[in-house]
């Protein structure tokens, strides 16, 4: 299948529905205009939802094997469209080659994961004292919204609908308005060709006017059962206490601030490495990039010379060009709050090692020291190529400092000694930890998620199950039961 112009409308109930006006996606790199892209009104929104009620009543029914077929149709069509896919994520997410192609091939291996899930166990028995055949078993809860964010539109996107699907529900997608057509229309192609009944995937855009309200809705009616949201913390928390007032169930994947400890004992190398893609890979603009590097004070001087050497080495520019590790911005606002917030550090005494200059949307690699609790940077995400390098002097002060941030996502290790890093593992409140790498790993069957103000709930593989289903407790009575006496 050969890509031309993405799909201009909104797939509603197996159909592509002409919108009545239109918003375009722009490119970070140029701001050429990417896609124009339809923009939903609240009446097609319910449309979409009345679409995904209607067809719950048959997807959930539909054999395990019918699920994962259409995933595995999905990830066929979706590899033989690889390249198509890679175009759009360096235009419209300013993603460099490395980025763009870890997203496309990753999706193919949501869909995967999610299809072989199709095929796991949906229950428990459980002992009886009554002699009772008792049984757990999950079904799926109904229409889910999927709200995805802008940064990892493919992965992101995917892991919030594939395994919901294979579970039995039907789906709303609503993609960000930044990445509209690699985190919704391309997907709504894909679900197309892949032969998806009508009403069971649904897409919806719209531009950042119409957003609060199409949120609200796609939030708010009382046939969507469920929501799925990938986002910043401000954005989730107000998703959370909808759905907590709704009592509905709601998987929320939200922003952080990630430390990498390098410990006394770290392999300098290993250290860098996970330092410098930790920090810059996508320019920063990850959930679980490396936000603080926390840095051993017998290692710090050192550490510091040869991770300022390398990061002054990292080549940024047109995310095309294969050599360049490092793209643009999303747009011009992230640039102005991450150029505030390095600003604001700076006038409070951090000391500027190297980077700080920005052009168009294109902010250069930065390293900051002398950071202080006083600096909006210390605790507030950056989601950019800004990282500040602090000293500890021991695993205790290294703990406290990492867990010094009303976020808990991921976090990384360096240490030579995996017995203390494990030690020092257990003693952070994230949600993900890993030793010797960076904070940054996913893979689509790992159990992913934060904790505190970085999210309730898990993503992927037998996780996701939990999330997108409710465990029902059905009992066969055979005879074992005495009711009181007089009933
Ligand atoms: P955002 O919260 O601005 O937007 C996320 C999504 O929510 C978009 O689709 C947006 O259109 C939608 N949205 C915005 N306002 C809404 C409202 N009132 N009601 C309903 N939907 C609304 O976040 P972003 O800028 O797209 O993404 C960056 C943030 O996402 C960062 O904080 C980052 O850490 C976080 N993030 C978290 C993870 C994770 O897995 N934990 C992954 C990627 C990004």
């Amino acid at each position: 299948m050969k890509h031309s112009q993405p799909q201009s409308g909104l797939f509603i109930d197996g159909a592509w529905c002409p919108a009545g006006s239109t918003f375009q996606s722009v490119a970070p790199h140029d701001q050429r205009t990417v896609a124009d892209v339809a923009n939903a009104t609240i009446a097609d929104t319910q449309n979409a939802i009345a679409a995904a009620h209607r067809a719950f009543s048959t997807w959930s029914q539909t054999s395990y094997a019918e699920r994962a077929g259409l995933l595995l149709r999905a990830a066929d069509i979706w590899e033989a469209r690889k390249a198509d896919y890679v175009a759009l994520q360096h235009k419209e997410c300013g993603s460099t080659l490395a980025k763009a192609y870890y997203e496309a091939a990753n999706v193919s291996e949501i869909f995967r994961t999610a299809a072989a899930m199709c095929y796991a166990p949906t229950g428990h028995i459980l002992p009886s004292k009554l002699g009772k055949h008792s049984t757990a078993v999950r079904v799926p809860i109904g229409p889910i919204t999927v709200i995805s964010p802008w940064n990892f539109s493919g992965i992101l996107t995917a892991r919030g609908f594939a395994f919901a699907l294979a579970a039995g529900n039907t789906i709303v997608l609503k993609p960000s308005e930044e990445t509209p057509i690699t985190g919704g229309v391309f997907f709504a192609e894909v679900m197309q060709a892949a032969g998806t009944p009508e009403g069971v995937f649904n897409l919806i855009t719209c531009d950042r006017n119409g957003v609060a309200q199409i949120g609200d809705l796609l939030v708010n009616d009382p046939r969507i059962a469920g929501v799925s949201f990938t986002g910043s913390t401000n954005v989730g928390r107000q998703i959370a206490s909808r759905c907590g007032h709704m009592l509905k169930k709601c998987c929320l994947e939200l922003g952080g601030k990630d430390n990498l400890i390098i410990r006394q004992d770290a392999d300098m190398d290993r250290a860098l490495n996970a330092a410098t893609f930790g920090a810059f890979f996508h320019q920063g603009q990850i959930c679980m990039s490396v936000e603080r590097i926390l840095v051993h004070v017998s290692l710090y001087q050192e550490f510091l010379a040869k991770f300022k050497e390398r990061t002054a080495k990292i080549t940024y520019g047109d995310p095309t060009v294969a050599t360049n590790a490092i793209g643009p911005l999303i747009n011009a606002q992230q640039v102005r709050r991450i150029q505030a917030q390095l600003d604001d550090a700076i006038a409070k005494g951090a000391t500027l090692e190297t980077g700080g200059t920005t052009e168009g949307n294109y902010f250069a690699p930065t390293i900051l020291t002398g950071v202080t609790r006083e600096m909006e940077i210390y605790g507030d995400e950056t989601f950019g190529p800004v990282v500040p390098v602090l000293k500890f002097s021991d695993d205790a002060q290294a703990v406290e400092l990492a867990n010094d941030t009303a976020f808990g996502l991921s976090a990384g290790i360096i240490s030579a000694d995996e017995e203390a890093a494990l030690a020092v593992a257990a003693q952070l409140k994230t949600g993900m930890c890993h030793i010797n790498d960076s904070s940054v790993n996913d893979e689509p069957h790992v159990p992913f998620g934060g904790s505190k103000d970085s999210g309730v709930g898990r993503h992927g593989g037998q996780w996701s199950m939990e999330t997108f289903t409710e465990t029902r407790w059905i009992t066969c009575e055979r005879g074992g039961r005495q009711y009181p006496p007089g009933f």
